[in-house]
């Protein structure tokens, strides 16, 4: 491929692409030149649009510990700003509630990369601030380097033996990869959730632990006021909050039409803060570590990551690859995962002298068994909770859910719904009005286990692919055409 200037180029620095540039760096023995090209300034790094770094901010403790186990590292106060129990799922009625997940963090997203840069540097790894990355360069259909534009308006053009995509959400490297390959370039808008939040300081008072936990994070579901998504009111500290809303931008659309209303994600996120009353006499917090980045929205993707994530010279990780976890948006701990076990692909690939897509392949398969196996489940699941109403939430949460269910998902394997598959004909008299709710469960805990199954029957070579993916996709359409959203 004639001559390079680095072995890698991870265009992006947020956290997908820094960890996929530490984990590179950590791993490889012969010790590979890795460049990161982020579109900051080096003052703010993984900065994700001009409105901030805008997300909820929480992750399991589990996945800072995998981070530790696999690349020795360990974040501390101030890129960790609090520690809470777990999670609080409360019902549309708020009658109940269940809790989620176990310990887990509030991270600092404004400081936490300025720590992973650092990080980066003392393993060699180089950085170009202020650089957008436009275009990817190719040849004999393989990415060799990547070409965009300086700040002050210069090009530039870098080739290296593989290019990693960690731009986010609105990745146009992916959208626009020049060469043969299974990766999908387009994403259906309604695996697209618009989500906002503010990041607020508040008098502490007594508080309704309903609506403000100082140990735990809360998470409200609600159709009418966030439809198709949820509310959440993680907490930062006993008087500081990140709290806001997501909501899939079809569901909200069509619960406009039917109530005749005009709510944008905006106006649905500034009546969430009014409506909740522990937060009292907000204020955005003005000092260093929040400053710029107390309000703003973006897109998370919530379906399962994209089916294949690798190219010849060429892998696609974090938000650009559909990483976040369909129910939930959280793409945190996917980033981590996915991160460090591309970076470790990666060293292994350039040892090997083989970039292709058979060279990089590992990553596929490899994430998708320590992480990505019950993706497609979960977006089974997600589209099944779009097609249920505030009181079949609340009915399902008070009667079909049991504690197993729960552990499931906190240990991320798709609920049995036990409950409901227990139902003897009897019983089913009982639930007759939630029939459809139970026979709606009872076909999503199916049908996961099979999307599971195929998902570890992941193909370890790329010749395998097109005969899996034919059999996973007849299962996902089938959900599809099952599962059109409330008021579809
Ligand atoms: C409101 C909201 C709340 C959320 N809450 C949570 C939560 O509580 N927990 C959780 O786990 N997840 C949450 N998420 C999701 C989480 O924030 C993302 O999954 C995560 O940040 C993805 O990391 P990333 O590195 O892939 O992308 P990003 O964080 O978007 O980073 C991309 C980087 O690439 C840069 N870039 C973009 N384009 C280019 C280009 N062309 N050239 C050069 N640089 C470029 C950007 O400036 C940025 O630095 C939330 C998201 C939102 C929007």
């Amino acid at each position: 491929m004639g001559t390079v200037d680095y072995d890698v180029v991870v265009a992006g620095g947020g956290i997908a692409g820094l960890i996929t540039a530490t984990s590179v760096a950590h791993n490889s023995r012969q010790r590979a030149r890795i460049l990161v090209v982020d579109r900051n300034k080096e003052t703010e790094p993984g900065k994700k649009t001009h409105n901030g770094w805008t997300c909820g901010d929480a992750t399991s403790k589990r996945s800072l510990q995998y981070l530790e186990e696999k690349l020795g590292i360990k974040y501390g106060y101030p890129e960790i700003e609090h520690q809470v129990k777990g999670v609080y799922v409360f019902s549309p009625d708020r009658r109940s509630k269940v809790l989620f997940e176990g310990e887990g963090y509030l991270l600092n997203r404004k400081l936490l990369p300025r720590r992973q840069v650092e990080d980066a540097k003392k393993l060699g790894v180089e950085f170009m601030f202020d650089s957008t990355a436009e275009r990817l360069l190719h040849e004999d259909n393989r990415i060799v380097g990547v070409e965009g534009r300086r700040g002050d308006g210069t090009t530039f053009k870098i080739r290296s033996k593989v290019v990693v995509d960690a731009t986010g959400a609105s990745s146009v490297l992916r959208k626009f990869l020049p060469i043969n390959s299974y990766i999908e370039r387009e994403i259906d808008m309604d695996d697209v959730v618009g989500t906002g939040r503010y990041i607020l300081e508040f008098d502490p008072d007594n508080y309704d632990r309903a609506y403000f936990d100082p140990d735990y994070c809360i998470i409200h579901l609600d159709q009418f006021m966030a439809p198709a998504g949820y509310g959440w009111v993680f907490p930062k500290g006993r008087n500081k909050v990140n709290i806001g809303l997501g909501v899939s931008k079809s569901g909200l659309e069509r619960r406009n039409r039917l109530f005749g209303l005009k709510d944008t994600l905006q106006s649905l996120i500034d009546k969430y803060v009014a409506e909740n009353p522990a937060i009292k006499n907000p204020r955005q917090p003005d000092g260093d570590a929040d400053s710029g980045n107390t309000k703003g929205n973006w897109q998370v993707p919530v379906r399962r990551h994209n089916d294949c994530m690798v190219a010849n010279g060429f892998a696609v990780v974090g938000d650009a690859a559909w990483m976040p976890r369909p129910i939930d948006a959280g793409g945190i701990s996917p980033a981590i995962y996915g991160g460090t076990i591309l970076g470790k692909v990666i060293a292994e690939a350039l040892e090997a002298n083989d970039t292709s897509e058979e060279g990089l392949w590992n990553y596929n398969v490899e994430y998708m068994k320590v992480h990505g196996f019950p993706m497609a489940s979960f977006e089974v699941l997600r589209r099944y909770l779009q097609t249920i109403t505030n009181e079949q939430i609340n009915y399902g949460m008070r009667h079909f859910l049991s504690e197993q269910d729960v552990q499931a998902i906190t240990e991320r394997r798709h609920p049995e719904f036990s409950r409901v598959r227990a139902l003897n004909p009897l019983m089913w008299l009982r639930v007759l009005r939630h029939m459809s709710l139970a026979r709606g469960l009872r076909y999503t805990v199916e049908k996961s286990s099979r999307l599971v199954e195929i998902n570890l029957n992941y193909p370890e070579k790329p010749s395998g692919f097109e005969e899996w993916k034919k059999i996973l996709k007849r299962e996902l359409d089938e959900t599809v055409e099952r599962f059109k959203p409330l008021g579809a």
